[in-house]
């Protein structure tokens, strides 16, 4: 058995960030399950699909082969980690993502991973669905502006254009959604750490979430 970190939370609480470097630091494979769904949300867009049309998605994600390598997300063998990011995805991912047969299918590819390699996995239910029996399962929470302001900040520091409050009302949609999805919705669960990182550094995060998993 391999071993998995799981970590949830809502958009902007920071589990991406924090799971690359506890990757880094424990030698394990960094799974970014939001890239898979964006990635399905950036080939709906490019191959003008209506975001109604779940039969047409379904059938599209199923040919789509979705792969991380050296931090980049690859889609059909094509580098698309700086086209999942803009807003436009953004805007509709969550809602694709409510798909029921959509999640079953990149479910069951996010346990392949999870079957061959030690992993940190983040998502939305990771803890619930995807590895319910994970080493270690970790909820990253933090407020709603703390979140909107990184989300801005760092959309800044890549040259994504975007506005604060687009992505504050943008972050409260997707919150909604997350939380009221059919199948997989984000849910923090009792034997989940529960860690709000909104008044803790980066690295305070990752300090405390180590000190779970080596004990
Ligand atoms: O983590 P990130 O914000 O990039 O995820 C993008 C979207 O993908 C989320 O808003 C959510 O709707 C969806 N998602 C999901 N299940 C996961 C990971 C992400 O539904 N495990």
């Amino acid at each position: 058995m391999h071993k998995v970190v799981a970590i949830d939370g809502p958009a902007g609480s920071g589990k991406g960030t924090v799971a690359k470097l506890i990757a880094q630091k424990l030698n394990l494979t960094y799974i970014d399950t939001g890239a898979m769904y964006r990635a399905v949300a950036y080939a709906t867009l490019k191959n003008n699909i209506v975001i109604d049309d779940k039969e047409a998605i379904v059938a599209l994600a199923r040919n789509c082969e979705i792969d991380f390598k050296d931090s980049k997300t690859y889609l059909n063998g094509e580098d698309v980690s700086h086209e999942i990011r803009t807003m436009e995805v953004t805007k509709i991912v969550s809602q694709i993502s409510s798909i029921v047969e959509l999640r079953e299918l990149l479910v069951e590819q996010q346990r392949e991973m999870g079957s061959k390699t030690d992993v940190v996995m983040e998502g939305r239910d990771i803890t619930t669905v995807v590895f319910p029996d994970a080493n270690y399962k970790f909820y990253l929470d933090a407020s709603v502006e703390s979140r909107a302001l990184r989300r801005f900040k760092e959309n800044q520091e890549k040259g994504i254009e975007s506005s604060y409050d687009e992505i504050l009302e943008n972050i409260k949609k997707r919150d909604y959604n997350d939380m009221h999805k059919e199948v997989g919705s984000l849910t923090r669960t009792e034997d989940a750490v529960y860690i709000d990182s909104t008044d803790l550094t980066i690295d305070e995060v990752v300090n405390k979430m180590i000190e779970v998993i080596e004990v």
